[in-house]
């Protein structure tokens, strides 16, 4: 071809680089188009098939990569990502539900969940249940006819019950009703999900995955062909993207999950064991100690913690006082969501996102960081004198 205007050249350039750069870093691969040989090729491609491409929407190199690293945490054998972790929990209600199907939820769910459970029931015609996540095998009478997916967390957001999950796998498996677990907080290496039963893990990658409180994302992850192919459907017809940037911090920080997450743990029980020998606290809801429900299914079912856990003042506390005691913390923020170097706490008004809630006093969460723990006993400690002062 002749030379070409200095405009065109701008678009369409012939330098191609030399091939055999080798670094550890996986390409970020911005894409909407993706480019096909010829027109035979792109006739016959098949978006579901990833062994090639075909939009950017339905995957790069650089979301297979992370897709592929996530389905091996988890020994799982698909995974797909969302836009959040509230997507992914949406793409499968979308994938597995039709009008006239019937939905169960934990009580203790993740409050969004539930949120998008009572908007599917006005408006899609979808029944939605909120089930007592210590229900365990007792949720086979729960089960009906028409009920196309069972919702589990364990442990419950916020109230940090531990559900006996291979009791309700068990339950839900005989009546062929899959269960999709909101498997966040263990991060996919502290709880084998699919060992336990379930037949999707969800994560938000948003938490421990991305660990820099910067990123929102989310993943399911399956083992089963016929329920990965439908979350796929949906994942196309929702247009589920996720930006090559993003994905590429989840990666940059997924070799450090591990040493993060045990950081996390050991911080958190030694500071929630502290906890508990505060006259203030009434209750540590800390699943490796007892006075959290489902303890004994931690210990048999998980490997290990992370860094959130939730606590119950004394009932002599008000609102007011707990309030102040979060204000007065200076290490500790105020913010939602977790998993990063940064320790933060919320005060839960529980009565708004539970049906069924006994507890008198105030309930706070704490999300440990990466700080000395140290540093954050003395934060607690100075805050807790306060409260009293
Ligand atoms: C944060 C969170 C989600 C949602 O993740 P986003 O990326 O914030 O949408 C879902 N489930 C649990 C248990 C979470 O903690």
């Amino acid at each position: 071809m002749e030379k070409k205007s200095t405009q065109t050249e701008l678009i369409h350039h012939d330098y191609v680089p030399p091939d055999g750069f080798g670094a550890f870093t996986v390409p970020i691969h911005h894409a909407s188009t993706v480019l096909f040989k010829n027109v035979a090729a792109m006739r016959s491609r098949n978006w579901q098939d990833k062994s090639a491409y075909t939009y950017g929407l339905h995957g790069t190199p650089t979301t297979f990569t992370l897709e592929a690293r996530l389905a091996s945490i988890e020994h799982g054998t698909h995974c797909l990502l969302a836009p959040s972790g509230l997507a992914a929990i949406a793409m499968i209600n979308f994938a597995l539900l039709n009008t006239g199907d019937d939905l169960l939820i934990p009580d203790n769910a993740y409050s969004p969940n539930r949120e998008l459970g009572v908007w599917m029931e006005k408006d899609y015609g979808i029944s939605t249940r909120f089930y007592d996540p210590m229900i365990g095998e007792g949720i086979r009478d729960l089960i009906q006819d028409n009920t196309r997916l069972i919702w589990a967390e364990a442990p419950g957001s916020v109230s940090m019950e531990v559900p006996d999950i291979p009791a309700i796998c068990r339950a839900a498996r005989e009546r062929g009703v899959p269960v999709a677990l909101d498997n966040t907080w263990s991060a996919g290496i502290a709880f084998d999900a699919f060992e336990h039963g379930a037949d999707i893990s969800m994560q938000a990658l948003t938490k421990y995955q991305s660990g820099g409180s910067d990123v929102l994302m989310g993943a399911v992850i399956t083992r089963d062909e016929q329920v990965h192919r439908r979350i796929e459907l949906a994942h196309m017809r929702l247009g589920m993207g996720v930006g090559a940037d993003d994905v590429y911090l989840v990666l940059r920080n997924l070799p450090s999950l591990r040493v993060r997450f045990a950081a996390h743990d050991a911080a958190a029980r030694e500071i929630a064991a502290w906890m508990k020998t505060r006259p203030e606290i009434a209750k540590v809801l800390h699943p490796a100690y007892p006075d959290c429900p489902g303890h004994e299914f931690w210990k048999r079912d998980f490997t290990g913690a992370g860094g959130l856990f939730s606590v119950i003042f004394n009932e002599a506390y008000s609102e007011e006082q707990t309030d102040r005691f979060v204000d007065c913390l200076q290490l500790f923020k105020i913010g939602f969501s977790w998993g990063g170097a940064h320790s933060l706490c919320v005060p839960y008004r529980m009565q708004g996102i539970r049906t069924a809630w006994k507890e008198k006093g105030q309930l706070i969460r704490f999300n440990i960081g990466l700080e000395d723990p140290k540093d954050l006993i003395a934060d607690i400690e100075q805050g807790l004198n306060a409260l009293s002062a």
